[in-house]
């Protein structure tokens, strides 16, 4: 049993080769973030003429990507909503576009012989419940509508039965880092890509941006910034713009079958395999919810365990929600783009970001522009954004809940700062300042994976404080005499 941040992906493939900036650079694009959209825009930037540069905080893959699970399909279960909000023609371009990134990224693995255990499988969306039969029903009508070859079906492969349930073809599973690293080797024959290189700041100069890293500056005539969660406030305003969404996943060996699978109904179920030499893994998500109501991770992980019974590997995952279940993917203030807000399919969206986003800085003309453009407005979302984030802040605020904790994470002042004090299990004491440098919000302890995590906007920090995932770009760090001022560590300045 694995404990901590590993994952089935982490554990199963490496990448040992990497370089870090170390020196100015001029440059005409900047790629912020080493995951599948960061990775997929430097593709289709390969023959583009123009310099290119890709800076990844960590390691590439280290970010959402290695805790997906890499599922790759159009059958994702928002049909239904897209048409509610904006009709048929538009739910039906969506699934186009999620048809197109499954055959781009094919042809990228293909092209290129990427070894990634791409595998050909049938995709169900299903529910165990009876309650939500109106609502499947709702999203195989408007699928076939749109043009979607849609099958019913009564079981899984494993004769498994569901209450109700419709399977697709043509969809597919691999290894989301086995992909990243072939990806990587290919990009780095004609595109730098630095790693443990964290932009702190970008700056708007007359017809350039400076990005201010942990150990180079960058001269850049246009920025892509495909981090996630973007760590910047200004422009954009996201953490008015998005909700999110956390999962709990388990991978426990069992018997190899082929299908992926999702449910619509209150568990949120998500089903797929993987073979990793003699064993076969089942990868099982159960539970998701919005970070705001979270609450008790432990119990959380509890209810996962309790449904697995057994497992090797056990993680949690964060992916940012847009409210009308179309990505952003555009530029949000001149001559910086941005590319987020999956709504849990980045393995398509990330890979049409590269189209799209690649497309736009070259002055192209994209047919998705306009359907995934940033600036369009969500106004319900931006309601729920607000809610969701005052919610979480003033929860943890108010309660500070010590009885999650077993005893084992108590709060204290520390020079007048608000930190918070974890024993482990041999009794050492790792002291955190408690609250997230992003915007303040107060941590909660994650006793699992031994993370402190953000319920605002999900940042996470290791259990001494330091950033594991932003949008802090900024740890939280402290001894028993002080917390850091953090220009005493590698991620530059920025006061407690
Ligand atoms: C539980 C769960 C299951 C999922 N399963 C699926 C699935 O089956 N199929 C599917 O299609 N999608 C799935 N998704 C969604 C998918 O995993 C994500 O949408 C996708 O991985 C996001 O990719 P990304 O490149 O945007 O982000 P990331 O992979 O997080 O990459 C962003 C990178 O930017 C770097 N970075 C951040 N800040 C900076 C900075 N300041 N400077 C430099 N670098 C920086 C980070 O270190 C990171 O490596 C799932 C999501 C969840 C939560």
């Amino acid at each position: 049993m694995v404990i901590g941040m590993e994952t089935l992906w982490t554990a199963t493939s490496i990448d040992n080769n990497y370089k870090e900036l170390n020196k100015d650079l001029d440059v005409d694009i900047l790629i912020i973030g080493g995951g599948i959209a960061g990775l997929s825009i430097a593709y289709n930037l390969l023959d583009s003429r123009k310099k290119v540069v890709l800076l990844e905080a960590n390691r590439v893959g280290s970010g959402v990507t290695s805790r997906t699970t890499g599922k790759i399909t159009y059958l994702q279960g928002h049909y239904f909503d897209i048409y509610k909000r904006y009709g048929r023609y538009v739910a039906k371009k969506y699934l186009n576009s999620q048809k197109e990134a499954i055959q781009m990224l094919k042809r990228i693995i293909e092209d290129n012989k990427i070894k990634c255990d791409l595998a050909k499988v049938s995709s169900y969306l299903f529910i165990d419940d009876i309650k939500y039969l109106d609502r499947i029903k709702e999203e195989e009508d408007i699928l076939k509508d749109i043009g979607c070859k849609v099958e019913k079906a009564k079981n899984f492969p494993n004769k498994k039965k569901f209450s109700y349930g419709i399977k697709v073809e043509d969809t597919y599973t691999f290894h989301p880092l086995k992909y990243l690293y072939g990806l990587k080797k290919i990009i780095n024959k004609k595109i730098p890509i630095y790693e443990k290189s964290r932009v702190l700041n970008i700056e708007k100069k007359d017809n350039y941006y400076l990005a201010t890293c942990n150990n180079g500056v960058i001269k850049a005539k246009k920025i892509i910034v495909a981090s996630h969660y973007p760590y910047f406030i200004k422009p954009f305003f996201m953490p008015l713009k998005v909700t999110l969404e956390k999962s709990y996943i388990s991978a426990f060996a069992d018997k190899s079958y082929n299908y992926s699978a999702i449910s619509i109904d209150k568990k949120s179920t998500s089903i797929r395999f993987y073979k990793d030499g003699d064993i076969n893994y089942k990868i099982y998500l159960y539970g998701s919810c919005n970070t705001a109501s979270e609450g008790n991770i432990n119990e959380r992980f509890l209810k996962l365990k309790r449904e697995v019974n057994n497992y090797n590997y056990l993680w949690s995952n964060i992916d940012i929600m847009t409210g009308d279940f179309l990505p952003f993917m555009g530029e949000i203030a001149d001559n910086l783009y941005i590319a987020t807000g999956y709504n849990t399919w980045g393995m398509t969206n990330g890979v049409l970001a590269g189209k799209v986003i690649s497309d736009l800085v070259m002055g192209y003309c994209n047919t998705y522009e306009e359907l995934f453009n940033p600036k369009r407005k969500i106004y319900s979302n931006m309601l729920l954004a607000m809610v969701s984030s005052f919610k979480s802040y003033t929860t943890e605020l108010i309660f500070h809940k010590k009885k999650w904790y077993n005893g084992k994470v108590s709060f204290s002042k520390v020079n007048g700062k608000d930190v918070a004090i974890y024993i482990d299990n041999i009794g050492r004491r790792h002291i955190v300042y408690s609250k997230c440098p992003h915007l303040k919000c107060n941590l909660v302890f994650n006793e699992e994976e031994k993370t402190w995590d953000c319920p605002c906007h999900g940042s996470r920090f290791d259990i001494d404080g330091y950033v594991i995932s932003g949008p802090s770009n900024y740890n939280i760090v402290c001894n028993e005499d002080k917390c850091y001022n953090f220009s005493s560590d590698s991620y530059g300045e920025k006061q407690v």
